[in-house]
């Protein structure tokens, strides 16, 4: 059984680049309903006591759409969840450490390179999906991903950062301006921290995101029974 795990700040800590209103409609509705159908699924398909890491990639090879989208859906948001921060007092997030700066300028040229391809691949991606930034084997890349597609079924991809690019992510506070918003995202709300524990993790140091396993970070009302998901295999 997964869990729903809590947002690591509150619903409003994001304002004003996004609205307490979408955190609680995205997490506590859209979210919620991606873990609650993967619990039911994934039972009905005997999966019980399996990561949700092994349910997508099998869910996945064996063409079980349902499933699979499902579950790729409730990892992605909890993988998108983090890869934000709150603003505080005016403050804009801090800017990515030294390591992270250095791999940014040898696969981009720098932030703003790195930035104007995130919002281009995700202001031009059509229709819902995600848009990631992952190292691999050639270095730092954006790429964008339909529907409910994951890294999680990429070999040799590892993420740094994901955006939401389903409508219900923006529209309440953007309408139909996602340009905008993936500009705002990235100036105002995004953690490089968190881009930067990844990367560290995927060259073998420190622990890359791990879906929360206890009932502590599980979001009330959640169902109860919680696990781990696992981590991710760093690029070949
Ligand atoms: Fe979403």
């Amino acid at each position: 059984m997964f869990i729903l795990p809590k947002l690591p700040y509150a619903y409003a800590a994001l304002e004003p680049t996004l609205s307490a209103e979408t955190l609680h409609t995205h997490h506590d509705k859209h979210h919620r309903a991606y873990v609650e159908k993967t619990n039911e699924l994934a039972r009905q398909a005997g999966l019980d006591g399996r990561t949700l890491e092994e349910v997508v990639r099998e869910a996945h090879s064996k063409g079980a759409a349902k499933l699979f989208h499902n579950a790729a859906q409730a990892w992605n948001h909890a993988f998108f969840w983090p890869c934000m921060t709150p603003r505080g007092a005016g403050r804009r997030p801090a800017p990515p450490s030294a390591a992270l700066k250095a791999a940014i300028e040898r696969s981009f040229g720098g932030l703003s390179a790195l930035n104007d391809a995130f919002v281009t691949e995700g202001a031009e991606h059509f229709g819902s999906g995600w848009v990631w930034l992952v190292t691999g084997s050639q270095g730092l890349s954006v790429i964008s991903t339909h529907d409910a597609d994951s890294t999680l079924i990429r070999d040799g991809l590892f993420p740094l950062l994901v955006c939401d690019l389903w409508e219900h992510a923006y529209y309440l506070d953007y309408k139909n301006d996602r340009k905008t918003f993936l500009e705002r995202w990235l100036d105002e709300a995004v953690d490089w921290d968190f881009a930067d524990r990844q990367l560290a993790a995927s060259n073998g140091h420190g622990d890359g995101f791990r879906y929360p396993d206890s009932a502590a970070n599980e979001d009330a009302g959640a169902r109860k029974g919680a696990r781990r998901l696992g981590d991710q295999p760093p690029p070949a």
